[in-house]
């Protein structure tokens, strides 16, 4: 039997959605503000204080925040006030990446720092789905062992390439690893007992940035991710575009002017193609640089050496990833472009030229300096902090209901 529901009920779920929507708000606030008053939360938030209070004090509840030790602080006169933080030591996130050649396991902290990772190698380049995903539920499980046993994790979130379905829980299709619709949200689920969120690795890192990065506060940012995937993702203040069923982003045929690579798909002078690791590295072997074409770090350790070839190739390619930059920043016009790539992280002259390129074809005015960046993640530490970001994000999406899901589970 169908039966409309009461104006009481219908109140009592927009009063639940209103709940967690300011929840949210009030969380982001302490992490970028944080330790921070419950008054100026009040002010960015245009929560009314009581309401900030009683949020404070639920999510204080839960673990999530705390007060500062700043509290005894006061300036002079009337009631000292007291600041909250985030309270980084009850909680964990999981993160799992899975590269072509290997797959990176982690755990992070609620400011999204990498408490832990571990490196696993796909051996014989095997990459069947069940193997790589019991590997890393086995990775992650050895990881929180290490840790204080009281923390909680919170959840695992899974970071590819490829194209992945957020709302699905599955990759789509990732054609280097050779995975097609794999339900990975619920076979890592199974593995672990715990919830699983899935997401493309540039629009993890997009979310990365926005929460613990160098676009903090920005209204809107691109993101480059040049690996042996090569995709892009667009943010705005209020979190990354996925478009209908997670396809946005999707750069690896873009067409590169003079491209020489035969593409998969059949064309030549596809962006991917062109600028792939796995390019990177066959052109520095044919040269001669590097002894085998295994190891895009060969080849960039080559150019710290002083080859002038490697260097040369490096170049190439940021001025290439340069080319793609300026299309996208006239399309979208963001205030800042984030580009992760080996060589604009490494070196100097690699961002320069990739500055340069930028400049010389955007159409859009534009201080390349300050709008062309490379990834505030330190090179070691990205891959951890693109999978943990994907369950971070949604932890500051929706704070009470990512505690209900994990105290649901452990019942
Ligand atoms: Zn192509």
């Amino acid at each position: 039997m169908h039966s409309s529901p009461s104006g009481n009920q219908l109140e009592r779920v927009a009063d639940g959605a209103r709940r967690r929507t300011s929840a949210s708000a009030v969380m982001r606030t302490v992490l970028e503000d944080g330790p921070v008053a419950r008054s100026s939360i009040a002010r960015r938030t245009g929560l009314s204080p009581a309401s900030v209070t009683g949020h404070c004090a639920q999510l204080a509840r839960l673990g999530l925040l705390r007060e500062a030790p700043e509290a005894l602080r006061t300036n002079g006169v009337g009631r000292p006030h007291i600041p909250v933080d985030l309270d980084d030591s009850r909680f964990l996130a999981g993160g799992v990446h899975v590269a072509v050649p290997y797959t990176t396991v982690a755990l992070l902290g609620l400011r999204g720092q990498v408490v832990a990772q571990r490196r696993l190698t796909h051996r014989d380049g095997a990459t069947e789905p069940g193997r790589i995903l019991a590997r890393a539920a086995e990775g992650l499980g050895a990881l929180r062992a290490a840790q204080d046993p009281r923390a909680t994790l919170l959840g695992v979130g899974l970071a590819t390439g490829g194209w992945v379905d957020r709302a699905q829980g599955t990759v789509v299709e990732h054609p280097m690893l050779g995975w097609r619709d794999v339900a990975a949200s619920e076979l890592l689920g199974g593995l672990t007992g715990l919830p699983v969120h899935v997401d493309a690795h540039s629009r993890a890192l997009a979310n990365g940035e926005r929460l613990f990065g160098i676009t903090r506060g920005d209204r809107s940012s691109l993101h480059l991710f040049i690996g042996n995937v090569v995709d892009a993702a667009f943010a705005t203040g209020d979190g990354v575009h996925h478009g209908p069923r997670s396809q946005a982003g999707a750069i690896a045929h873009l067409p590169v002017e003079r491209g020489t690579v035969a593409c998969p798909c059949g064309r030549t002078g596809c962006l991917q193609a062109e600028v792939s690791e796995q390019t990177l590295c066959r052109r520095a072997y044919e040269a001669g640089i590097v002894p085998a074409p295994s190891d895009p770090l060969l080849v960039l350790a080559a150019a710290e050496a002083g080859d002038r070839r490697a260097v040369r190739l490096l170049l190439e390619r940021a001025r290439l990833v340069g080319r793609a930059a300026a299309l996208l920043l006239d399309v979208l016009n963001p205030d800042t472009v984030v580009i992760t790539e080996l060589g604009v992280i490494h070196r100097q002259d690699c961002l320069a030229a990739l500055r340069e390129e930028v400049a010389a074809r955007t159409s859009a005015v534009v201080d390349v300096e300050r709008t062309v960046v490379p990834t505030s993640f330190p090179a070691a530490e990205i891959l951890a902090v693109a999978g943990g970001s994907v369950v971070l994000d949604v932890l500051y999406r929706d704070p009470l209901g990512v505690l209900e899901s994990v105290t649901d589970d452990s019942r």
